[in-house]
């Protein structure tokens, strides 16, 4: 008998966490006409791209893993990137997903022919699909430093991001800027390990310290032999979590709590002059907490030294603040991404020409993190508004893929063509949005990737529960549906 469900024709921009985690989901639904566009020639996005000195993930990993390829075997609390990394080709491979890709293959342009999307790659080949989804990340992008002289350093010089595994530290000077999440991860690593580390910071970030204890084997033994014990411990890592989050995020007790142990926490920092250069005058969380069991000890280790004076510029054998050289032999650049790229800079081009340049004209907007009027079967993974604070991005690409999936279901069903957000439900969501932001932590005054062109933490301003809530099922009322 004829399957009486269509086939359609999807294509994933990414194969990183989130395009695996919706490639696993399709493929499990038996839905077989999937591709993997990735400009790369491995899998796992960021954790292919950040192998740097000390990289791990500061989500414990019995939460930073899909429910439905859940990991008995982690090492630890929080486990490093390669092992990261490692686990998410295991999920491609296991799933089919990898089978699925095509590597090499940047996308130039995404365009409405007036039925399906056409997809041209670097290649110049132009192929046709029903759905086209971006999974391209959120900090992808590099940021390079806007600093006189970066490029006229005479060693060698890189972005975190881009680590190059060739240079033999251990004899260096190195000179480190930056003091996000990255930064930090990577300071404690090098500490005591390099002949001398400079770490320039510009601005102190609160750094919560917690223990990263390893797995024994016999818990690891018992995860393998329990599978309901894995799901028990994914879901107490998770509701810790969230539970956590939503008074996280606005004043009250829970917040004043996390002020005064990061506060006391400092006091692991012996110097007083050190101290108060480490302490910030913004609140904890308004840019992301960073989660380290170690970099009080670290940057205590007498090989660092901490530079706080202005970067004035870069000479080919140091960094110069106030008039003063740093010497240093190697360059390492932690400071950060644009976080606000999303889909770009592919082209996209929907029906009557519109162009995403054009609709986000003001800064990008997604109907509930996920979908932009102007732009039928188009979705995307980690779009604006995405609840990317302190969380687990894995289970808000499940939740974002699993909304794309109930679509594409609907579309086998021949319940309809085409599928678009209309303005009207997307700008009254964004009313909801803007009348809730300047409650939260992230609008407390201070500068972060979280803020968007506008000033405006991109930030999804509930609980992550609430995220989750609100993409349980497509709602036709905010949709222009073409029937099938
Ligand atoms: P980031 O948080 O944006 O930090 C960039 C750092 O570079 C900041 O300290 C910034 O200073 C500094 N910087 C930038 N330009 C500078 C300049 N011209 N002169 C001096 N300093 C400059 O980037 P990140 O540390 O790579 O982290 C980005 C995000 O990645 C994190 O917030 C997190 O979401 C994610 N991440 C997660 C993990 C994890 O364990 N899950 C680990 C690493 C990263 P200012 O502070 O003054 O702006």
């Amino acid at each position: 008998m004829s399957d009486p469900l269509r086939e359609p024709r999807i294509a994933i921009i990414g194969a990183g966490m989130s395009g695996i985690c919706l490639g696993a989901l399709l493929l499990r639904a038996g839905i077989r006409d999937v591709v993997l566009l990735e400009k790369n020639q491995d899998l796992g996005g960021t954790w292919r791209d950040n192998s740097y000195p000390g990289i791990a993930c500061d989500v414990p990993s019995r939460f930073y893993q899909f429910t439905f390829a859940l990991n008995p075997d982690w090492t630890h609390r929080y486990s490093p990137g390669a092992e990261i990394h490692a686990y998410f080709e295991k999920v491609a491979r296991d799933t089919g997903v990898a089978d699925r890709v095509r590597f090499g293959t940047t996308v130039v342009e995404t365009r409405w022919t007036g039925a399906a999307w056409s997809v041209t790659t670097d290649d110049g080949v132009s192929a046709e699909y029903d759905f086209v989804v971006s999974a391209t990340g959120i900090l992808h992008h590099p940021r390079y430093p806007n600093i006189e002289g970066l490029d006229s350093f005479a060693g060698p010089a890189f972005h975190s991001a881009r680590w190059d595994h060739s240079v033999d530290l251990s004899d260096k000077r190195v000179g480190l800027i930056g003091t996000g999440s990255t930064g930090v991860q990577i300071l404690s690593a090098l500490a005591g390990n390099v002949d001398r580390l400079l770490l320039f910071q510009r601005t102190p970030h609160w750094v919560m310290q917690l223990a990263n204890p390893e797995f024994r084997p016999i818990t690891r033994r018992l995860h393998r032999r329990f599978p309901a014990y894995d799901r028990f411990s994914y879901h107490a890592a998770r509701k810790q979590i969230e539970s956590l989050s939503p008074a996280l995020l606005h004043p009250g007790k829970t917040r004043r709590f996390l002020t005064w142990l990061c506060r006391r926490q400092l006091n692991k920092i012996v110097d007083p002059e050190l101290r108060a250069k480490l302490t910030p005058d913004s609140q904890p969380m308004c840019r992301r907490l960073i989660i380290s069991p170690g970099y009080y000890d670290a940057i205590q280790d007498p090989t660092v030294e901490l530079v706080t004076d202005r970067i004035e510029r870069i000479t080919p054998t140091g960094v110069v603040t106030d008039g003063v050289e740093h010497p240093v032999d190697v360059l390492v650049l932690a400071t950060g991404f644009d976080a606000h790229a999303y889909v770009r800079p592919m082209r996209l081009v929907g029906p009557g020409g519109l162009t995403l340049e054009h609709a986000w004209a003001d800064g990008p907007r997604a109907y509930r993190t996920v979908a932009v009027p102007g732009f039928p079967n188009f979705f995307m993974l980690m779009g604006p508004n995405s609840p990317v604070g302190n969380y687990a991005l894995t289970a808000i690409a499940e939740t974002q893929a699993n909304y794309v999936l109930d679509w594409v279901q609907r579309w086998r069903r021949g319940e309809f063509t085409t599928a678009e957000p209309t303005a009207e439900a997307t700008d009254r969501y964004y009313r909801e949005v803007d009348a809730a932001l300047p409650d939260t932590v992230w609008a407390t005054g201070c500068d972060s990737w979280y803020l968007g062109q506008n000033g405006k933490p991109e930030l999804f301003p509930w609980a992550p529960e609430q995220h989750k809530v609100m993409l349980a099922q497509p709602r036709d009322d905010e949709f222009h549906i073409v029937a099938g």
